[in-house]
C-alpha cells in the first residue's frame, strides 16, 4: 500500500480551535452521528471493542421482537436468517478487498484461525516434507496458542516457529508449510506489508494465512490482490459488531471447493436439511460454516456494517493517520519528560490505526496511568507489560478529542494523579 502524503506531524494545530476547524472540514464528520457515544467521553478503544452503532440497537430490538418474538422458527426462511452468515460475509468482503462469496461470518477469530490453518495445510502437495507453521513474536497470543494446539494434535509432524516481525518475510524457507501473520500488531500497531509477505510465502512454496483483526475497518486492504490462501478477522473491533461479535473467514475463491473443512458441521453440509448420516461439504465458502449461526449477534454486526456502505476507505485512512500523527506529536510535545516512549512506527506505510507508548517503571509501569486516564473520561487500554494503547477510529473521533485526550494525560502526569491506590488495583480485563 502506498502511504498517503501527510505531514501533520510537522503541522501541529496551534490550539484547540484549530483542531475544531479541522473537524469542520472533515469529510467523515457526519458518521459520528451513527454511533451512540456517551456524552463527554473520549473513546480511544474502538480497536478493542467498537462503540454501539445506533442502527445495531434498532436492529436488535426488531430482530428480538418481530423476527424471534412474532416470527419464531419461520424466520429462518422468512427473515432470511439461514443466509445471514453469507450476507454479512459479503459486506465484510467489500471492506477487505475480497470478492462477494469469499467470506462467511460466524464463530470466533480463534476458531476461524483453526479452520484457516487447516485449510492452508490441506493445500500442501502430499506427501509434504514441510513441517513449519511460521509466525512472528508480535502475533496475538490466541493465534500462537491455536497454532500450538494444532501442532500438538499433529503428533510431532508440525511445529510452530516464531521470528521477529521484521524477519518474517526473510525467514520463509522450504520447510515452511504456512505463514501465519497478523497484519497489524495489536501491541505496537506495526503493519506488515501484506503483498510482500504473501509474495515471500508463495515464492518459497508456502501458503499464507492473514489475521485481519486490527485491519478490517481500520486500513484499506486488497486481500484478493495479495493472493493469500486464507484470512480471518474480528467483528467486534473496528467493525463495531458488539461484544463477542461473530468473526469471519476468507478462503480464496479458486480454493474453496478444494479444502476439506476442519470442522465438518451440519451448517457446512451441502444439504443440511436432508439429515443424511454422511458429511458432504457444501460448495463455496459455505462449507466453512459449522453450527447454527448466532442470529442476534450476526444481526447486530450486519447493522453495524451498514454504516460502512458509503465510507471512502482512502479518506478513512487519511484521517486515521492525521489523528494518530496529531496524538503522537502532542504527547511528545506536551508530555515530554515523563519517559513515555513511542513503540508505533512513525512511517505511515508501517502503521495501522493505533498509537502505543511504553511507560517507564517510575510511572507504575503504565497500568495506573491508564486507569487514571479512564477515570478522567478518556478510554484507552493497557497492554502488558507496559503499554498505553490508543486506537484511532475515524468514523467517530474528532481532532478535538485527540487534543483533549492529550491534555488530560498531561494533567495526570504532572499532578501524579495516577499514583492513587485505587488506580493500581488490577481488574480481570485490562
Ligand atoms: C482480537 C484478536 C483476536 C480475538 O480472538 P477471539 O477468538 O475473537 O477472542 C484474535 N486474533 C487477533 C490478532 C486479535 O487482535
Amino acid at each position: 500500500m502506498n502511504a498517503p502524503d501527510l505531514s501533520c506531524a510537522t503541522d501541529l494545530p496551534a490550539d484547540r480551535s484549530a483542531c475544531a476547524a479541522r473537524d469542520a472540514a472533515d469529510p467523515l464528520a457526519r458518521f459520528r452521528a451513527a454511533f451512540d457515544l456517551p456524552e463527554g467521553l473520549i473513546y480511544l478503544d474502538g480497536n478493542s471493542l467498537g462503540p454501539l452503532p445506533r442502527a445495531a440497537a434498532t436492529r436488535i430490538e426488531a430482530v428480538v421482537r418481530q423476527e424471534w418474538g412474532a416470527g419464531l422458527i419461520r424466520s429462518w426462511n422468512d427473515a432470511g436468517w439461514i443466509d445471514l452468515p453469507g450476507r454479512v460475509g459479503d459486506r465484510i468482503a467489500g471492506l477487505i478487498g475480497a470478492a462477494p462469496g469469499s467470506v462467511t461470518a460466524g464463530d470466533s477469530t480463534s476458531i476461524n484461525l483453526y479452520k484457516a490453518l487447516n485449510a492452508a495445510l490441506s493445500l500442501m502437495p502430499q506427501p509434504t516434507g514441510r513441517s513449519v507453521i511460521l509466525s512472528d513474536t508480535g502475533n496475538f497470543p490466541t493465534d500462537l496458542y491455536v497454532a500450538q494446539g494444532l501442532c500438538a494434535a499433529s503428533g510431532g509432524r508440525l511445529h510452530l516457529r516464531t521470528v521477529a516481525p521484521e524477519a518474517l518475510a526473510g525467514s520463509v524457507d522450504g520447510d515452511t508449510a504456512v505463514v501465519m501473520a497478523t497484519h497489524v500488531d495489536f501491541r505496537t500497531g506495526r503493519m506488515h506489508d501484506m503483498q510482500a509477505v504473501t509474495r515471500a510465502a508463495h515464492a518459497a512454496g508456502a501458503a499464507m494465512v492473514w489475521d485481519l483483526a486490527h485491519s478490517a475497518g481500520a486500513v484499506p486492504l486488497d486481500l484478493a490482490a495479495s493472493g493469500a490462501e486464507c484470512a480471518v478477522g474480528c467483528g467486534y473491533k473496528y467493525l463495531n459488531g458488539g461484544p463477542g461479535a461473530p468473526a469471519f473467514i476468507y478462503v480464496r475463491p479458486d480454493l474453496q471447493d478444494r479444502v476439506p473443512p476442519a470442522l465438518s458441521g451440519w451448517m457446512g453440509h451441502a444439504a443440511p436439511f436432508d439429515f443424511t448420516p454422511d458429511y458432504r461439504p457444501a460448495a463455496g465458502i459455505r462449507r466453512q460454516q459449522v453450527g447454527t449461526p448466532p442470529i442476534l449477534s450476526l444481526s447486530a454486526l450486519d447493522a453495524a456494517l451498514e454504516v460502512w456502505a458509503d465510507v471512502d476507505m482512502a479518506a478513512l485512512r487519511r484521517k486515521s493517520l492525521a489523528l494518530s500523527d496529531l496524538f503522537i506529536a502532542l504527547v511528545e510535545r506536551d508530555c515530554a519528560g515523563f519517559g513515555l516512549r513511542l513503540v508505533t512506527p512513525r512511517d505511515h506505510g508501517q502503521r495501522g490505526s493505533q498509537a502505543s507508548f511504553a511507560c517507564p517503571a517510575d510511572l507504575g509501569g503504565g497500568y495506573p496511568v491508564m486507569q487514571a486516564l479512564i477515570d478522567a473520561g478518556v478510554i484507552g487500554d493497557f497492554r502488558a507489560p507496559d503499554l498505553l494503547r490508543f486506537g484511532f477510529t475515524p468514523l467517530y473521533l474528532r481532532h478535538v478529542d485527540v487534543w483533549d485526550a492529550v491534555d488530560r494525560l498531561r494533567q495526570i502526569l504532572e499532578t501524579r494523579r495516577w499514583d492513587d491506590p485505587r488506580f493500581h488495583a488490577r481488574a480481570a480485563v485490562t
